[in-house]
């Protein structure tokens, strides 16, 4: 049985949620898309974009585009207080439960976006206690504090 549902989203216009009271751990979807190698994939103007969302680094050989429809995955939002992570388990990639997710909770996870001078452009709509207003990854999120401070000073 799935555990998840396609509806539509707050944070963007679809998302995917939990059809069911999923256990911590657990996989639940697969992140789906073609492998290409890392040479391809560093010249391919597809990914000529400083963010390619649905890419993924696989290995040091290796990556995974899984901007393709039946990547269902793909529509899962990103949030500032997410609730599954992504892994790479031999050439495969899998979305898995990174704490108890309530059924009809939204899924989520951090899309690790560096912090760069151009963080307004990919505005946050996740709407989570600790939203910084921007996707950036965690280890990053302070930088946009500082930015801001700045900015008002
Ligand atoms: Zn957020």
């Amino acid at each position: 049985m799935k555990l998840y549902k396609i509806k539509k989203s707050k944070i963007d216009k679809k998302g995917l949620y939990a059809s069911q009271n999923i256990e911590k751990g657990t996989k639940i979807i697969e992140y789906k898309g073609k492998i290409i190698s890392v040479k391809k994939s560093e010249v391919d103007p597809k990914f000529d974009n400083r963010k390619a969302i649905y890419l993924f680094n696989i290995n040091n050989r290796y990556d995974l585009d899984g901007d393709f429809k039946f990547n269902i995955a793909r529509l899962i939002n990103h949030s500032c207080n997410p609730n599954c992570e992504v892994f790479g388990e031999g050439l495969k990639i899998w979305v898995y439960a990174m704490k108890d997710i309530k059924k009809g909770e939204e899924l989520s996870y951090d899309y690790g976006f560096s912090f760069d001078e151009n963080f307004r452009e990919f505005p946050c709509n996740c709407q989570s206690k600790n939203c910084v207003g921007f996707i950036v990854r965690e280890g990053s999120r302070w930088r946009i504090q500082n930015a801001k401070a700045k900015r008002e000073s």
